[in-house]
């Protein structure tokens, strides 16, 4: 069981798989501590997946196990990419989906970067 009351780090997940070169990615930035790669169904016109490349389920996971080099450096990975996009001066938004409640599907620590149009407001009565 992970921290976050999720099950364990299931290496086959597809982000796993995309780490691992199993899967192609539209990839936007790789470094020490991430990758980032283009969602493959964009909710916004820019819409971009940055993942840690330890074995992570979720943020509580993460931010509970990891060194603060491995979250410094990811965070920065984050900036970086959009910075990169073009999304500093518009403005952007991160958004990390946690658990079953956060409606995260792939169980691999992932923050979603949504930028390219204004984004409204931050959650929707009811959905
Ligand atoms: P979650 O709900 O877990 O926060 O979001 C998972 C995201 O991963 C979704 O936005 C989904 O479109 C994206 N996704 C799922 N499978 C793939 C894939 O194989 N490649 C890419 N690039 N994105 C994926």
């Amino acid at each position: 069981m992970s921290v976050s009351g999720l099950p364990p780090y299931d290496p086959a997940n597809i982000f796993a798989r995309i780490l691992r070169g199993e899967i192609p990615c539209k990839r936007v930035h790789e470094d020490e501590w991430a990758l980032a790669f283009h969602d493959i169904n964009p909710l916004t016109p820019t819409h971009v997946l940055v993942i840690p490349k330890g074995e992570w389920v979720s943020a509580a996971d993460f931010h509970a196990g990891a060194t603060a080099e491995a979250i410094a450096g990811f965070w920065r990975a984050v900036a970086a990419v959009a910075k990169a996009l073009g999304l500093e001066a518009p403005g952007y938004r991160i958004l990390s989906n946690m658990g079953g409640d956060g409606g995260q599907e792939v169980p691999h620590f992932h923050v979603h970067v949504f930028g390219g149009r204004p984004l409204g407001r931050m959650v929707r009565a009811g959905g």
